[in-house]
């Protein structure tokens, strides 16, 4: 089982089907991605998330705060 991250809620989500597609740019190849919350994709496999994101700090943090306090 393919698992990567929901695009619209960020839940785990299972990669059920994939082949490739023709598009404009010539094949791609394209997953049915559904989440555990229902939500359903077809997207090109470039754009999935991966599951194992490296962690940004984990929480939401804001990025607009200026982390200059501590010169290296
Ligand atoms: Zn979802």
């Amino acid at each position: 089982m393919d698992l990567t991250t929901c695009p619209e809620c960020g839940n785990a989500a299972e990669i059920v089907w994939r082949d490739v597609l023709e598009s404009t740019d010539g094949p791609t190849e394209h997953a049915k991605v559904v989440c555990v919350d229902r939500h359903w994709f077809l997207m090109p496999v470039a754009s999935l998330a991966s599951p194992r994101l490296p962690a940004r700090g984990g929480r939401h943090v804001s990025t607009d705060v200026p982390g200059r306090d501590a010169p290296r």
